[in-house]
């Protein structure tokens, strides 16, 4: 079943979290171990983060430096579809426009229709680290709606050389990311909101947001996308608070505000531990408001943690 479908048919807020790809060499066993630890709160979903290639500095003997491309968490199609066939659980892999090509989209449309994922998460992607601004691929998509655009029309049988009559078309339900305190590059909410609205109109079925930890911030974005005639499910997504160092990383990398209240309270604790156990309470604190104010599911940044993520699901749901 579809993401899409999901919503629709479900009686109660769905719980569903992503995770990352291991790192390149690593183990897929961290993963099942994360997946299993969670697996009791019947998670409907679990998206896999995809991440482009990044630039590396490898020292030579002789000192001097060369530069290489290399993706340090590759496999999301893969990894998707081995988690897909062992929990038989639906699966949205990330698909990005930064660092591929149009046809390099195509091929792994292509591949995850042959391997039976019937859902997509579609993403413009960062600048690369230490870039200022977004450059797509070559011959790949400049943005987020134009990959949206390329799914739609594969699913129509509308391959970048021309159209195939199929007997299996690439047939897609399409997520789309959301930023309740808007993306840090969009000159205001406004213009952030019709952008998103494009996205929805080439074909996205839902969105998920990016983390917040004010809910009233997620209920104006809400309100907001459904004043101008977003009416497809908005999933928030939210992650607990897991180290003292996030109240000064996750705003700088993800560019959202942590409220007073919480900025705090971590700040006044003394080691990663009693961070968590704060992070834990907030995120339960959020949870319930959330469901009591009719959201379709809740989306959890686990960032291969769980162990919370369980406790504040078990609190909650
Ligand atoms: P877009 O929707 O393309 O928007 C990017 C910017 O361009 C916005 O400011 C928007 O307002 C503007 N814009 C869009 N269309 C137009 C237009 N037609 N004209 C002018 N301006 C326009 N990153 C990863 O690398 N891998 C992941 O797996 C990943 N997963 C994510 C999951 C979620 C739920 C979220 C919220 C983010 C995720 N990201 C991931 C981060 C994401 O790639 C970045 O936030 C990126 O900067 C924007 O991606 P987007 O798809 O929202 O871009």
């Amino acid at each position: 079943m579809t993401v899409i479908e999901k919503i629709n048919r479900a009686k109660r807020p769905l719980f569903t979290f992503e995770l990352l790809p291991p790192l390149k060499g690593h183990s897929i066993e961290r993963v099942y171990r994360t997946i299993e630890s969670l697996l009791e709160f019947e998670p409907a979903y679990i998206n896999f983060t995809s991440h482009r290639n990044e630039v590396q500095y490898i020292e030579s003997p002789d000192g001097t430096l060369e530069k290489r491309f290399s993706r340090v968490r590759p496999g999301t199609i893969a990894l998707s579809a081995a988690v897909k066939y062992k929990y038989n659980i639906t699966v949205v892999p990330h698909l990005l426009c930064g660092g591929f090509t149009r046809e390099e989209t195509e091929n792994a449309l292509i591949e995850m229709n042959f391997l039976g994922i019937e859902d997509v998460f579609a993403l413009r992607g960062d600048p690369p680290k230490g870039s200022r601004s977004f450059i797509p691929e070559r011959g790949g998509n400049e943005n987020a709606k134009a990959l949206v655009e390329q799914i739609s029309a594969t699913g129509r049988g509308e391959y970048i050389n021309g159209h195939v009559d199929s007997s299996s078309p690439s047939k897609f339900c399409i997520g789309v990311a959301g930023y309740p305190e808007k993306h840090f590059e969009a000159p205001n909410m406004e213009i952030d909101l019709l952008n998103l609205k494009s996205k929805v109109d080439a074909g996205a079925h839902y969105i998920a947001t990016q983390m917040f930890f004010d809910n009233a911030a997620f209920f104006r974005f809400r309100d907001n996308c459904r004043k101008i005639g977003i009416d497809v499910p908005i999933i928030p997504g939210i992650k607990p608070i897991s180290a003292l160092n996030d109240i000064r990383l996750l705003p700088q990398t993800f560019h959202i505000d942590l409220p007073a209240d919480l900025y705090n309270a971590v700040a006044k604790c003394k080691t990663d531990e009693e961070a968590r156990e704060v992070g834990i309470e907030w995120t339960t604190m959020q949870t319930k408001e959330l469901i009591k104010e009719g959201v379709p599911g809740i989306h959890y940044y686990t960032l291969g943690r769980s162990d919370n993520v369980a406790r504040i699901v078990k609190a909650s749901f």
